[in-house]
């Protein structure tokens, strides 16, 4: 699944390419994963131009002249595919990144004016694209319920408390992947930060101080940043806009490394599951802490 980062370097690969590009033609050939009206299509997708590529969450929002936009949702194995003078492909890691398109997991083609093209690839057909008057997108259902966004200029270390203090009682990694607290931290996220902030992921949230609070506001958005960096998290076969493949795990200091020792102190990392999660920590740098 797509995490935050990995939707991010399709956000930055697709902003440098799409702007200013116009839609002469739309097919599709799955209709759960195209849920628009086809005099909708005609009137607001055709013949519009693209004018910027934002994200929500994990959620991508390509913005139209027409004052609509197409909000694309990956879910388990979806990936956006541009193809023209420059080539740029990222999202599930899978060989159609950089095969001969159309193939069988091709779903959505969208033809620009100068021939070139965009394929939403979605091998599993769970993901969407979706055409909304763009004043409506906030209300949709799913982005009306999501928090903050984590790497947002006004995402301060005081709005980090205050939404983690929403819920006190719960433990900090539970209270970490609830997208309706902050928006877009998956699992990789949330032990690597709780590993740079040395904090135990059953932590109840209301016993953690200002300062270790503080802490972990820092490491998160420093390895979302990371991250984004390196071109997502998978360590499989995955393109960014240079062509370069997703590196993260190499450097991830807990996530999938139990049985090898903490980069900090050496003592063997441990997998535990919290939250229904497969969790990885540093039984030495991360005591439990609680009532
Ligand atoms: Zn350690």
């Amino acid at each position: 699944m797509p995490e935050l980062p990995e939707v991010e370097t399709v956000r930055i690969g697709l902003q440098t390419l799409l702007p200013g590009k116009r839609i002469v033609r739309v097919d599709f050939d799955w209709p759960k994963g195209f849920p628009n009206a086809a005099s909708d299509v005609e009137r607001f997708l055709i013949g519009s131009e693209i004018t910027q590529v934002e994200r929500r969450a994990k959620v991508l929002l390509v913005r139209l002249s027409t004052d609509y936009s197409l909000v694309i949702h990956l879910k388990m194995t979806g990936q956006l595919v541009f193809r023209g003078q420059q080539q740029f492909g990222a999202g599930h890691p899978s060989r159609s990144l950089v095969g001969p398109l159309p193939d069988a997991s091709t779903r959505v083609t969208i033809e620009f004016s100068d021939n070139s093209k965009l394929y939403f690839n979605d091998q599993r057909k769970f993901g969407w694209m979706r055409l909304v008057p763009t004043p409506e997108v906030e209300n949709i259902d799913f982005m009306k319920a999501l928090g903050p966004e984590p790497l947002s200029d006004d995402f301060t270390p005081e709005l980090f408390r205050q939404r983690l203090l929403k819920r006190p009682k719960s433990g900090i990694k539970a209270v970490l992947l609830d997208q309706t607290i902050i928006a877009g931290v998956g699992n990789i996220y949330a032990d690597e930060s709780l590993w740079g902030a040395k904090i135990h992921p059953l932590t109840p949230v209301g016993m953690l101080t200002k300062t270790q609070l503080r802490r972990l506001y820092v490491a998160l958005r420093d390895v979302l940043l990371l991250s984004i960096s390196k071109g997502g998290s998978t360590d499989r076969n995955y393109v960014d806009a240079e062509g370069r493949r997703g590196s993260y795990l190499r450097f991830a200091n807990v996530f999938r490394r139990e049985g090898q020792t903490c980069p900090r102190c050496g003592t063997v990392i441990q997998k535990l599951r919290v939250a229904g999660r497969g969790t990885h920590i540093c039984p030495h740098c991360q005591k439990v802490v609680g009532p």
